[in-house]
């Protein structure tokens, strides 16, 4: 990425800006879906402007246009040429279980033997591996893991996350997951949106006491998370088994009592009614759903609930089965993608996202990387700032080393990133840290 700068007395009659990015061979905007998010056949125009520039000060856009219009206006004495190249707003992950220590790679080879999800759970392994490992770390430990998890997702392009917790699954350690998500939001310059996912799994201290663990959740631990503001979110993991259909209400009604938007693990391997009840607590998302049944899918539609996809999921599960994005796109239900990055599916290149979106559930590029900007922006409440580039949006942006977007759902395994600039400041270049 060449820097150029220019010659200060013919920029007298221009508005002097900090940052322009010129000449990108195409722009993608993903403009117009500021209020609604992009539905039906909306998802397939990324509002391309070729030879596009963007105009920065002050850590926002302030101009989105053809090269020559914004050069002939603007000055900055910061300026980045993306000739050759693409440039689109920051990737926005709607769906992480961002704050985990540990590994489970000795899990890769039960899986490879056949051992389901659940299995895995009930062994004591899967996520219980996970939370004895969360629970034996530190704050500062986990800070340390989580920041340079934060520094992968930036240099991939990853501007902003959705971030539970759920490994701690006591209140002390429920509490140490969500102020390391905030803390690190905090210090920047990734965005880190906190979800409360007490609901996670079982921990084994309740097995067999689910309706204790749901009280104490709802009565001890919530109005904690509210009073402290940890929390923006609250999530339930529903499934046969877990939190079922009447225990995830409870959970989604009282976190929203106490100002915490649902959203919902729903149907992801049975079809328990989790799109239904996502419809009736008015989720804002309700994620997986590769078993939505046609009247959960109805619902969700007219109660506006977006269907965040997470095509990592299955992948890393070993399952044959996908989630069916066009049910979804022919009904006008927004999609949203995220990496579901967790020790199971442990993912933090948000580009590979978008290609298993386009390889596994055949939505076509334009879709994918619509559902990785803006409408993964609606998946967090964060469209009227971030996911377009837009005027007035913070400038999260990121230079992808291609010629055409459609590279994003088709080159697989490397990383593409050439430039990232969040809040306006250049943070990676020619694809390193700055
Ligand atoms: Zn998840």
């Amino acid at each position: 990425m060449q820097t150029a700068h220019e010659e200060p007395d013919s920029q007298l009659s221009k508005r002097n800006v900090d940052l322009i990015v010129q000449h990108a061979k195409e722009l993608v905007t993903a403009k117009g879906h500021t209020q609604q998010p992009a539905m039906g056949a909306e998802m397939e125009d990324v509002g391309l402007l070729e030879d596009g520039a963007v105009a920065i000060a002050e850590g926002k856009i302030i101009a989105v246009s053809k090269s020559n219009e914004i050069l002939s206006k603007y000055a900055a004495p910061q300026i980045l040429d993306a000739s050759g190249k693409i440039v689109t707003p920051g990737l926005i992950d709607a769906h992480t279980h961002f704050v985990f220590a540990g590994s489970r790679e000795s899990e890769l080879e039960l899986k490879i033997k056949g051992a389901g999800y659940l299995e895995i759970l009930q062994r004591g392994g899967g996520i219980l591996k996970t939370v004895r490992d969360t629970r034996a770390a530190t704050k500062d430990q986990l800070l340390r893991i989580c920041r340079q998890r934060a520094t992968n997702l930036l240099v991939h392009g990853t501007t902003t996350i959705e971030a539970k917790s759920g490994y701690g699954l006591s209140r002390a350690d429920e509490v140490k997951s969500l102020e390391v998500i905030n803390q690190l939001n905090d210090e920047g310059p990734l965005t880190l949106l906190p979800t409360f996912l007490g609901a996670h799994a079982i921990p084994p201290e309740f097995e067999g006491k689910v309706h204790d663990y749901v009280d104490l959740l709802c009565e001890d631990w919530l109005p904690q998370i509210q009073q402290r503001h940890l929390a923006y979110f609250c999530d339930v993991f529903c499934e046969k088994g877990v939190f079922e259909i009447e225990e995830s209400r409870k959970i989604l009604l009282t976190g929203k009592r106490f100002g915490l938007l649902p959203r919902i693990h729903a149907d992801e391997l049975y079809p328990l009614g989790g799109a239904e009840l996502a419809a009736e607590v008015k989720a804002v998302s309700a994620d997986h759903l590769l078993y939505a049944s046609n009247s959960g899918l109805e619902q969700m539609k007219r109660a506006g609930v977006i269907a965040t996809l997470l095509p990592a999921a299955p992948l890393t599960l070993m399952l044959e089965k996908y989630a069916d994005a066009w049910r979804f796109i022919s009904q006008k239900i927004p999609v949203a993608l995220g990496s579901d990055l967790s020790p199971s599916c442990w993912l933090e290149n948000e580009q590979l996202v978008i290609a298993l979106a386009c390889y596994k559930l055949k939505m076509t590029p334009a879709q994918a990387v619509i559902a990785a900007t803006i409408n993964a922006a609606h998946s967090i409440r964060r469209a009227n700032e971030i996911g377009s580039l837009e005027v007035g949006k913070k400038a999260d942006m990121v230079v992808f080393d291609a010629e055409d977007y459609r590279f994003l759902g088709y080159r697989l395994g490397v990383n593409m990133v050439d430039t990232v600039v969040k809040n306006g400041r250049v943070l990676v270049s020619d694809g390193r840290l700055t």
